[in-house]
């Protein structure tokens, strides 16, 4: 075993079970619970208010069989050890479902980006950069944006990294400026994603997706594209709740004067034509669609039981408990598992990464047109192994993970 904790053991727990089912060869099979290197720096940091104060960063390489390390960098006051690896390994499955050529990396720094300005968020990031230079690169571990980074810090982690290696890389780093090498349709593919497989399993099961209900659990990144592109398709956006509060309206909300009031307000609360929601309220909506798209661990055995979706689509990684996936499995919801559901975002990471070892961008039709192929394609991936198998979509999709990176490493052999 390995010095981590809760959240890499769910994460184990879920691994275990598709292993067991595959019947992977035990050697492989250590491999694969193992991180391949943890990294923890100390990063100190002049504030504003004159003193010096020392964040706490990590950045894990979970594994890199199949190509660099790929996977976000989050600020969050409970940022650990144990949830950076628990997520460095859902990239990797999340990367190898998805079919694109990277392996799995997490970073994150104890932090609380609420309460720093700008200039030390941008110190705090030069130095973490600094710390971790010698180990990311665009060959070696390509970072992204994650909870609470956006596309400003990957400007800075871009930077920094180019003046140690003393010309512009902006292969390191995704998810930037569409002005600094970033890619058309990034900020918009992992809700373009969702929408993708939730309209995909909506016709698997014979529900109309024009007129369908949806709820919508967080209107940020993710959650507010999905609730924009799945209305484009027709379907009624019902109800949405935030961090402060939440909107509902039977009749389905205006989603572009949702979008303009929530740019405005920085909350869905207080839009005009809805009645308001609380959170709470969201779970036991009559609705078709659920989507959870805020952070982890929103749906356990507390709120489980009064879902009465048809679908529930993870945009969020790890928002439902082993415990609750299990109920709600059992019932027959139809959960798309987070590492399939919002793998939209990591594969046009790997197409803005492409773009930039090319030199050349492509128009935003081509870069939706790849990502639409290849989300489709994850999704029969899954659904074909899950029939196969008789298994839920969730250990389907480790199954296809464990199988594609599993083989690698025994083609590759052991060195040493
Ligand atoms: N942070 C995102 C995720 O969890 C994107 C990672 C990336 O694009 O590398 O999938």
């Amino acid at each position: 075993m390995n010095e981590t904790g809760p959240i890499f053991g769910a994460m184990l727990r879920e691994f275990d079970r598709a292993a067991r089912i595959l019947k992977l060869d035990p050697g492989i099979w250590r491999i694969l619970t193992y991180p391949k290197r943890q990294i923890v720096v100390s990063c100190p940091v002049l504030m504003d208010n004159g003193e010096i104060e020392v964040f706490r960063g990590y950045r894990v390489q979970y594994n890199i069989t199949l190509g660099p390390a790929k996977g976000g960098i989050r600020y969050h006051p409970d940022v650990s050890l144990d949830e950076v690896t628990a997520l460095a390994a859902w990239m990797t499955w999340k990367c190898a479902v998805a079919h694109v050529p990277f392996g799995g990396g997490k970073g994150g720094i104890v932090c609380d980006p609420t309460r720093m300005s700008a200039r030390e968020l941008e110190a705090l990031t030069r130095r973490y950069v600094a710390e971790i230079v010698d180990a990311i690169g665009p060959e070696k571990d390509v970072p992204a944006p994650d909870v609470n980074t956006n596309d400003q810090v990957m400007a800075w982690v871009m930077d920094t990294y180019s003046m140690h290696v003393g010309h512009t890389e902006t292969a390191v780093v995704t998810g930037k400026p569409i002005e600094m090498g970033g890619s058309l349709g990034r900020r918009e593919a992992t809700g373009r994603g969702v929408m993708i497989v939730t309209r995909e399993a909506a016709k698997h099961l014979g529900l109309d997706i024009k007129g369908a209900k949806v709820a919508v659990q967080g209107f940020g990144n993710v959650g507010s594209v999905s609730a924009e592109l799945l209305a484009g398709i027709g379907a009624k956006i019902v109800a949405v709740t935030d961090w402060k509060g939440g909107v509902i309206n039977p009749a389905g909300l205006d989603i572009p004067k949702l979008l303009a009031h929530a740019a405005k307000n920085k909350t869905v609360d207080g839009f005009p034509d809805a009645d308001p929601l609380e959170n709470d309220g969201l779970w036991g909506l009559d609705v078709d669609v659920l989507i959870p798209a805020a952070l982890e661990n929103q749906i356990t055995m507390e709120n489980a039981p009064q879902i009465k979706a048809r679908i529930l689509t993870e945009g969020a990684n790890g928002p439902t408990t082993p415990d609750a996936h299990n109920h709600l499995h059992e019932r027959g919801v139809f959960v798309i598992p987070d590492i399939l559901a919002n793998s939209g975002g990591v594969t046009t990471s790997y197409f803005e990464w492409v773009q930039d070892r090319h030199g050349y961008f492509w128009e935003l039709d081509e870069v939706n047109m790849r990502l639409e192929k290849k989300m489709v394609e994850a999704f029969e991936d899954v659904l074909e192994t899950s029939i196969k198998y008789k298994v839920d979509l969730r250990t389907a999709a480790y199954i296809v993970a464990i199988n594609r990176v599993g083989m690698v490493t025994k083609m590759r052999g052991m060195y040493a």
